[in-house]
């Protein structure tokens, strides 16, 4: 007995897009763990934000949940593969028309709306009534590591994979800058859960890019969730006045320096 040639294409599709994002994932959780928290450790003690490091069992078991993720997303993709299928998803083919300038701003513009759907589907989900079902899982490594970075509950899993469907039915994006998107999210993942603070500071010890979220911000967002909801920068947080009260003084000593008060009389 065989497949359905649409049920084979489905299932090439799935097994497809596991691969890809199982090698990602893999990839940069291993990579980033071994030259941060195992080859670097020495050189960069000083800017260890933690006294502690996680256990050997916790990175098992979020690169195991981590698999499950993978999975999630993998599945949810078959959605936009469907759309595509049946003409729902014009743009996939269209922005490609539009040459590379095109596709510059589109993964801009597709790494700001991922920014603005994380920061408030984040806060959403640490309402106490969502918490539970959605988020708890991610939460359980208190001391986060690279491999924390897929480490979702199912539900929490679904409405972060969901992002790409949404995006492509709204804005045209070829299927190569949802791939650059993917990548440049799982490095800023990884890096943001690694427990080192990596982010260069200026003068006065602020970070150099006071855009961008650095490790500090999400780190004391596992330390004590309810402040630094943001994901790649830090003006949501701002807007809203959910960025921790000591995030720059943290940072400042993550990064060996000081903050130098500007209200200092
Ligand atoms: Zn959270
Ligand atoms: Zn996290």
């Amino acid at each position: 007995m065989s497949l359905s040639p649409t049920l084979t294409a489905y299932a090439q599709h799935w097994v497809t897009n596991l691969s890809y994002d199982l090698s990602r994932y893999a990839m940069f959780a291993i990579a980033v763990w071994l030259v941060i928290c195992v080859l670097l450790r020495v050189p960069l003690a000083r800017r260890k934000l933690r006294d502690t490091s996680p256990a050997a069992r916790q990175l098992i078991t979020e690169f195991a949940t981590s698999l499950r993720t993978v999975a999630i997303f993998s599945t949810v993709g078959l959605i936009a593969f469907t759309l595509e299928r049946v003409g729902m998803l014009p743009g996939a083919a269209f922005a490609l028309r539009l040459g590379w300038s095109w596709g510059v701003a589109s993964l801009i513009l597709m790494i700001l709306g991922h920014d603005a759907y994380f920061y408030w589907t984040h806060r959403a989900m640490h309402d106490p009534r969502l918490f539970r079902a959605f988020h708890r899982r991610h939460h359980r490594s208190h001391n986060p590591s690279p491999f924390s970075a897929y480490s979702f509950d199912v539900a929490e899993a679904a409405v972060m994979a969901a992002f790409v469907p949404i995006w492509m039915l709204l804005v045209p994006t070829s299927w190569p800058v949802v791939g650059l998107f993917m990548l440049h999210q799982i490095v800023r993942n990884t890096i943001g859960h690694c427990g080192y603070e990596l982010f260069p500071a200026n003068a006065e010890g602020r970070p150099l890019l006071g855009f961008l979220t650095t490790v500090t911000h999400h780190d004391l967002h596992h330390a004590q969730a309810g402040w630094n909801y943001g994901l790649y920068f830090s003006w949501w947080d701002r807007w809203m006045g959910t960025e921790h009260p000591e995030y720059l003084t943290r940072f400042a000593a993550a990064s060996g320096r000081r903050l130098e008060l500007q209200s200092a009389a």
